[in-house]
Parts: structure tokens; C-alpha cells; sequence
């Protein structure tokens, strides 16, 4: 899970994690999957307010 520091993320009514663009501030939503504990983030941030997407090393490394 990530670190929540100045409110950057929040878990949303479906448990899925948000974050706040840095850019306009809005809610960034990403896709999630379920893995049977809760939803899973499974792909990038993005914005659909201002169209910023988050830059991530590797998606893969999420589901080690
Ligand atoms: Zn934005």
C-alpha cells in the first residue's frame, strides 16, 4: 500500500486507491483488480480532469 502523507491517497467506496493530482489536485483514479482480499491497484494514476498520468518504474513490481 502506499504511504499516505498530506492526504495524498485515499481509498474510494469501491476500496480502490486514489491520489491527488499533482497538477490540478483533482482525484486520480487507477485500475484496480480484485484479488480477493480487496482491490488491488493494478495501473497508473490518471487524471481525467487536466490528463496527467503518473510515471511508474514498472507496473510489474506490483504484483510481486
Ligand atoms: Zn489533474
Amino acid at each position: 500500500m502506499h504511504d499516505d502523507i498530506n492526504g495524498t491517497y485515499r481509498t474510494n467506496a469501491d476500496g480502490e486507491t486514489e491520489r491527488k493530482c499533482p497538477q490540478c489536485g483533482a482525484w486520480a483514479s487507477a485500475d484496480h483488480i480484485d484479488n480477493g482480499i480487496g482491490a488491488e491497484q493494478c495501473g497508473p494514476f490518471g487524471c481525467e480532469r487536466c490528463g496527467w498520468i503518473e510515471q511508474r518504474p514498472s507496473i510489474e513490481t506490483l504484483f510481486q
